[in-house]
């Protein structure tokens, strides 16, 4: 007899009081198809070795495990290595669970992927998959996005995408969620919703867990095998949570191990742009799922900033808030200005050019590196590459010099 892990989601998807599947009546039965698919699936020896054979095969992995020799010396503390997930096809980690949702769409039947975008990175990945598994792939995207973010709308056009603009109410990604799930629910015979996170209804915050949770296993062998020992410290931004997710996984059970998610803290703690969700959210139900929310007074989801893109959400995965409450991991906040900082640090010490969301977890590393000792070890979870903010951030640091 083993008791049920405090780390697994109980049959309705509850991570303790959070998670689950608030749905309105005609989602319910779609979702728990999708539930019971990935149940059987997540069982299926033909499917894991498909997938595992795509991740090895395509995607590249196991990605590097890489002792940042430069930055540990430059910042005189406890040894870093960074988990390179920028050096996935794509360029970061999201590939990871779009291939995952993919062959469980193909495999219900379905024939074309949807979902929503904001940067649009979720749409890049997804467009890949779908390219590659031979599905249809439709993102939709605030209309302000699609002009903001035309590489990446290209990039989706070219991977046989249709993108299709937004145009009601904001033209932001509220207003593409609410679009993308009102063809979903009209025809969910046709469609697979595919969630960029672990967030949303049960099954998506367990099933794009489970997907990403590579990471860690990986990075679990691959320090083993450096250091002859468990790091003390795992380091990971936190937007919806799967990166963050899929690197903590491996580590849960090991006590011995401190665990830190980092929030975009923006402008600042003390304003309203920032997106710092686990520091300042309150209980409430978003997309489907029961978490912690930034809000409004009137219980809407409150407009969020951060720097990063792909941080900014006014919500996260109902597990993190889990694992918060019981203690297990402990959640920071790094401003935009610390950000870019780590972002230079990085590409300067090492030569290597972060996404400006993983540059949040790196901004911690350099925090807590120089209060420890040579001794100790943190792995910082690189989630992406950072070619999509170059003209960003030169443009910030140019005006601002
Ligand atoms: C999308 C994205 C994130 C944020 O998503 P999580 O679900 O919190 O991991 C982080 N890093 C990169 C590079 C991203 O593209």
């Amino acid at each position: 007899m083993t008791t049920a892990s405090p780390y697994v989601a109980d049959e309705h998807g509850f991570f303790g009081p959070y998670g689950g599947a608030e749905l309105p009546p005609h989602l319910v039965e779609p979702m728990a198809e999708v539930a019971r698919a990935y149940e059987e699936a997540s069982q299926d020896a033909d499917y894991l070795a498909e997938y595992q054979a795509l991740l090895s095969k395509y995607v590249g992995r196991p990605s590097l495990l890489y002792f940042a020799e430069n930055l540990t010396r430059h910042l005189g503390g406890a040894r870093i290595y960074l988990k390179r997930e920028d050096l996935n096809h794509t360029g970061a980690h999201k590939i990871n669970h779009t291939l995952g949702e993919a062959l469980l769409a193909k495999r219900m039947g379905k024939q074309t992927l949807i979902a929503e975008t904001g940067a649009g990175q979720h749409g890049v990945a997804l467009a890949t998959a779908a390219a590659l598994t031979g599905l249809k792939c439709e993102v939709h995207m605030g209309a302000i996005d699609v002009a903001k973010q035309h590489p990446n709308v290209v990039r989706m056009e070219l991977l046989g995408a249709t993108v299709v603009s937004v145009e009601e109410g904001g033209r932001s990604l509220k207003e593409a969620v609410d679009s993308a799930f009102g063809v979903y629910a009209a025809n969910p015979e046709e469609y697979f919703f595919a969630i960029g996170s672990v967030v949303g209804p049960h099954p998506f915050p367990s099933m794009v867990r489970d997907f990403q949770s590579v990471v860690g296993r990986e990075a679990r062998a691959q320090i083993l095998e450096a250091e002859g020992r468990l790091p003390d410290y795992l380091i990971a931004c936190v937007g919806g949570g799967s990166n963050a997710l899929g690197l903590f996984s491996a580590f849960l059970d090991d006590e011995a191990v401190k665990i830190v998610g980092v929030e975009p803290a923006g402008e600042g703690l003390d304003g309203d742009r920032h997106a710092a969700t686990m520091t300042l959210g309150s209980p409430g139900v978003l997309h489907g799922m029961r978490t912690r929310v930034l809000q409004t007074e009137s219980g809407d989801a409150a407009p969020v900033h951060s720097i990063a893109s792909g941080l900014d959400y006014p919500g996260v995965g109902p597990q993190h808030v889990h694992l918060s409450e019981m203690g297990r991991v402990q959640y920071e906040s790094v401003t935009d200005e610390e950000t870019l900082e780590a972002f230079m640090l990085l590409s300067r010490t090492e030569g290597i050019i972060p996404a400006l969301e993983s540059s949040h977890a790196l901004a911690q590393a350099a925090k807590l590196a120089p209060t420890l000792s040579s001794d100790e070890i943190i792995v910082v979870n690189l989630s992406g590459r950072g070619d999509k903010d170059v003209d960003f951030v030169a443009e910030r640091l140019g005006t601002k010099s």
